[in-house]
């Protein structure tokens, strides 16, 4: 048997569940993208949908207006980020209730970033959630019968001393009430296979569903990454390397590497996938259809 044949063998009776993350337009024409993104990869039924917030809070009312639409147009259940950044935690509260009385039940709560930045010294506010962890038993006070997904780190964030006080924040946030962690994206399968040995061994057994970034801008993607704390393999960069000035090829190339990424997780047993969109849906939607999802109106090819 050839590896390819294997690999959908092995992958065969199995359910591949997705997420998608978005993030809230800035524009009316990018809100036309976001939606159209949203109606394209609807079909394809993901778990949830995840709606960030921008750095600083500075998209607080059109996180929540994406959120809200969400709820009111499609029956996708939509997830709001949180953070604790720049606001008291009398302020957060009053977000979370004003979620919950708008029907939202999944919230991804997250410290965040320093105002001046990723990488800057991170200052809680005075008076506001001290961490994430802190602000999930604030979400959880507020109704237990909130869904919480938190971050995680397979790579070390960069403001944690050591992997191990980074898997110690997940513990607390975990006590805390979260029941699903999602990673930051990254490129290299061994460092999550590694990471999720050290949290199991710590005896965390909420799923650590792996964010996969298809890298549709390999700059920008190479930016992110270096704010995040997450590397960029030198493979990697090799396979973009020329094709500035040839987005035809850029893109086919994104999705070989997206497709490698994800059968071999799936190859290692992983099942659940939550990928950062970057509001377009091309390569998600592609990425999704080689993992064997089809439209919820379409018989799934046996
Ligand atoms: P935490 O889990 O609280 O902390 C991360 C690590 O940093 C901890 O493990 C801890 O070891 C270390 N640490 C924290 N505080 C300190 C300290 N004071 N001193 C020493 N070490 C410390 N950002 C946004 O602004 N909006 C979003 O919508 C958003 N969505 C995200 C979604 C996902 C799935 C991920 C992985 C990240 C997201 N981020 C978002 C980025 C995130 O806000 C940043 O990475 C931020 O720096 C940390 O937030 P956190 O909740 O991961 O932090």
């Amino acid at each position: 048997m050839n590896v390819r044949a294997s690999r959908f063998a092995r992958g065969e009776g199995r359910r591949i569940d997705v997420s998608f993350e978005f993030f809230p337009p800035k524009d009316e024409e990018m809100e036309k993208i976001l939606w159209e993104s949203i109606e394209r990869l609807k079909p394809l039924a993901p778990n949830f949908v995840s709606v960030t917030y921008g750095a600083g809070g500075n998209t607080r009312e059109r996180t929540h207006a994406t959120v809200k639409r969400i709820l009111s147009e499609t029956s996708l259940t939509p997830a709001a980020h949180l953070t604790c950044v720049a606001a008291t935690r009398a302020e957060v509260d009053a977000i979370v209730r004003n979620y919950h009385d708008a029907g939202v039940r999944h919230i991804v709560a997250l410290r965040g970033d320093s105002v001046s930045g990723a990488g800057a010294k991170y200052a809680p506010h005075p008076g506001g959630y001290s961490n994430a962890a802190d602000l999930v038993g604030g979400i959880k006070r507020i109704s237990s019968d909130f869904e919480i997904s938190v971050s995680a780190y397979p790579e070390k964030h960069p403001d944690s001393p050591t992997v191990d006080a980074d898997i110690d924040m997940l513990k607390a946030k975990v006590d805390a009430g979260a029941s699903r962690a999602i990673t930051q994206f990254f490129f290299e399968n061994d460092f999550y296979f590694r990471y999720l040995e050290r949290v199991r061994a710590r005896g965390i057994d909420i799923p650590i569903v792996p964010g996969i970034l298809p890298v549709q801008n390999f700059k920008a993607a190479t930016n992110f990454a270096t704010r995040a704390g997450a590397s960029v393999p030198a493979w990697l960069a090799e396979r973009f390397h020329g094709l500035d000035n040839d987005a035809a090829t850029r893109k086919l190339i994104a999705a070989a590497v997206a497709a490698e990424q994800v059968l071999d997780l799936v190859d290692r047993g992983v099942t659940t996938f939550h990928f950062y969109t970057m509001n377009r849906a091309d390569l998600v939607y592609a990425i999704c259809h080689l993992l064997g999802l089809r439209p919820a109106t379409q018989e799934v090819a046996q």
